[in-house]
């Protein structure tokens, strides 16, 4: 039995050629105090593409109305310039979307705009709600109407509901029902509210540009403006802008920190500033520590681009060994790819990397990725390096093994689904075809980053910080699962 597969059917396709990630869960941004705040708000979702190509959306409003236009495709397909010149005012939010929860649709696509007491009231969400269910069917049992599938939703009507006179006091009652993982940015005709839930789950940093306060999920959306990183968003705090100035609340008391650690391994740019780290410096960081835990003889380092360039470049400098462009990526794959027609041959991986025979051709090759999800598309890419020439294949991952789904806003397949959590690290090794496998343990990991006892490491360790499931029980994944517990990701030679 393939053990890419319970059952024994092998789940080859992903949902493009050589796309078997974890998936990023959403980009927000927000913008107070500029009269051109749409636009401001249309080049921060550009920079933040990367967490979701499936729609985007902006609201914008002028202290009388609060207008919005969302749209599914990435950001410079949705938004053209008359849309973003009906998008008049002072202050915006905006969002991109990667569905983690409800389906893919124009419905879910967001900032999620209502009329309710308080006004109109538009939110964007980055992260998941562990208990929106639960929420969404007490209130539906009560006569609640929803119009989307959507997580989000469940805080509009938290907020509606409320019986406090004003906004702040609306939004803190909705905010204080839910659990999991959420950064907010809602917006009335006239503020802006800037939310990260207690535990910092998802980032949120503060920029300035001139006069105007700017939030963004990642800090390379201000580089793209000229806007200066203030600090992050506390866990907790809750931030309201408006035309009398800036208020800065809390909900709820204080929390431990669960910051995700996946934020540094893959989902945000090299060149951002997330939970007040140097991405960049955490990932050299995993890969230097990659290449002392599992040193290897070899001729060149190879990542797999672009997400593991800067851990391959770590674990070259510490292995004195060369790094080399031995794959070319093609960034344009995506939700439009047309597969062939029956008959010909499947491109496979080969659609998105392809390799460069010259470098990798009588080459001994450490390939750094900075991690495995389902093992498929690896598969294919080790496949490929031989093809072309590459006389051995050490594959180094930048990151634990992930054995345990998360519930925290990131997409990821069943635990059944997860290479690591059916396969011991030698059936690993032999499944994916290389020479040697070695993976960072979560010891070496955690000396990658600044206060690591601040960040959640649960896809790794099977140790949810927030209960997933409302039985009252964080862990109760691992204690119910009747599947052994992976193998302790300890440092370990190949
Ligand atoms: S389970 Fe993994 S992906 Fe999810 S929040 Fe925790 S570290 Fe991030």
């Amino acid at each position: 039995m393939s053990i890419f597969a319970p059952g024994g059917s092998a789940p080859e396709q992903a949902a493009t050629p050589g796309d078997d990630r974890f998936h990023e869960e959403c980009g927000i941004f927000g913008v107070h105090g500029h009269p051109e705040a749409a636009k401001l708000a249309f080049y921060g979702l550009y920079a933040l593409q990367h967490r979701g190509q499936e729609s985007a959306g902006i609201a914008a409003a002028d202290g009388h109305a609060l207008r919005v236009h969302r749209g599914m495709g990435l950001v410079a397909e949705v938004f053209g310039p008359l849309d973003l010149a009906r998008l008049e005012g002072h202050l915006a939010i905006a969002h991109n979307r990667y569905s983690t929860y409800g389906q893919v649709n124009l419905v879910n696509a967001q900032p999620l705009v209502v009329n309710c007491r308080a006004g109109m009231l538009g939110v964007a969400h980055n992260g998941n709600l562990v208990n929106a269910g639960e929420l969404r069917r007490g209130m539906e049992s009560e006569g609640s109407i929803f119009q989307s599938t959507s997580d989000t939703e469940v805080v509009l009507h938290l907020a509606a509901r409320s019986r406090a006179r004003d906004l702040v006091g609306m939004l803190r009652d909705a905010l204080a029902h839910i659990r999991g993982a959420g950064s907010f940015l809602f917006a009335t005709e006239r503020a802006l509210v800037a939310y990260r839930d207690p535990h910092g789950f998802r980032p949120l940093a503060i920029g300035k540009l001139g006069g105007a306060t700017l939030f963004a999920s990642e800090t390379c959306a201000f580089d793209l403006i000229d806007a200066t990183f203030e600090r992050d968003v506390a866990p907790g705090e809750l931030i309201v802008v408006d035309e009398s100035g800036t208020q800065h609340l809390r909900v709820g008391g204080e929390q431990a920190r669960h910051q995700c650690i996946f934020e540094h391994i893959y989902f945000a740019r090299p060149d951002s500033k997330v939970f007040g780290e140097n991405v960049d410096r955490a990932r050299r960081r995993s890969g230097k520590q990659l290449a002392r835990e599992h040193p290897v003889e070899a001729d060149i380092v190879i990542s797999v681009p672009d997400s593991s360039n800067t851990a391959a470049l770590g674990y070259a400098q510490v292995a004195g060994l060369k790094y080399e462009i031995g794959l070319i990526r093609n960034h344009y794959v995506g939700r439009t790819f047309i597969d062939p027609e029956p008959g010909m041959r499947s491109f496979g991986v080969r659609v998105k990397f392809n390799p460069v025979v010259g470098v990798l051709r009588g080459r001994r090759v450490v390939v750094v990725d900075d991690s495995i999800v389902r093992g498929t598309t690896m598969r294919k890419l080790v496949r490929m390096l031989r093809l072309a020439g590459a006389l051995e294949v050490h594959l180094r991952i930048a990151s634990p093994p992930i054995a345990w789904p998360c519930f925290y806003g990131i997409d990821t397949p069943s635990r059944a689904e997860l290479l690591a959590a059916r396969a011991s690290r030698e059936e690993m090794r032999t499944a994916l075809g290389v020479d040697s496998l070695g993976y960072l343990s979560l010891e070496g990991l955690r000396t990658c980053v600044e206060d690591p006892q601040n960040y959640c490491t649960a896809c790794f360790d099977g140790h949810y910080p927030v209960d997933p499931f409302g039985t009252g029980e964080p862990d109760a994944l691992r204690r119910a699962s009747l599947e052994p517990a992976p193998e302790s990701p300890a440092p370990r030679s190949p």
